[in-house]
């Protein structure tokens, strides 16, 4: 029933010699340990204890190698930006270009009435060419940004977006 009381007096290693806290940075460290855990098997639990919350913690290398390895992986999620109408100059031929206007159906404007009334507003050609896509025979670009919020007040000039000119 009694507890068992350990000497304050500092144990020292029955291979290395050293002071049993010691025993860790000495070359023959496993040979310690054998030694401990047959003689000191407390003193031995302790120290693997001891151990394993410094393989927590991680010694100065591998606390570098944390810092510089192990990159936390954000998973940036993509957020759903507000939605925008690209408007971009596309050349076609030599001297003419045309106009692409995309993202109105994130709108909700059909793309079939949006394109003839581009049609008529400008007096071109313009065509649905793609899902969300709608291209017009002539260089509007400017326009719209007065045009579009115009016809459509949900759409904010700030929500049209220049992409500029098109490379081929
Ligand atoms: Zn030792």
């Amino acid at each position: 029933m009694g507890t068992v009381q350990y000497p304050l007096t500092v144990l020292y290693c029955g291979n290395c010699t050293l002071p049993i806290e010691y025993c860790e940075y000495h070359p023959e460290h496993d040979k310690c340990k054998q030694w401990l855990e047959k003689n000191l098997p407390d003193e031995f639990e302790k120290i693997l204890i001891v151990n394993d919350a410094l393989d927590e913690e991680g010694g100065e290398e591998k606390k570098r190698q944390k810092r510089g390895g192990k990159g936390v992986v954000k998973s940036r999620k993509k957020e759903e930006g507000p939605k925008v109408v690209y408007i971009s100059r596309a050349p076609r031929g030599k001297k003419k270009s045309v106009t692409v206007v995309q993202g109105l159906s994130s709108f909700d404007i059909d793309l079939k009435v949006a394109s003839k009334f581009f049609g008529t507003k400008f007096a071109c050609g313009s065509s649905v060419t793609g899902e969300d896509e709608i291209v017009i025979q002539g260089d509007v670009k400017d326009d719209l940004f007065d045009v579009i919020p115009d016809k459509w007040p949900v759409i904010d000039e700030d929500f049209i977006e220049d992409l500029g000119d098109q490379k081929r």
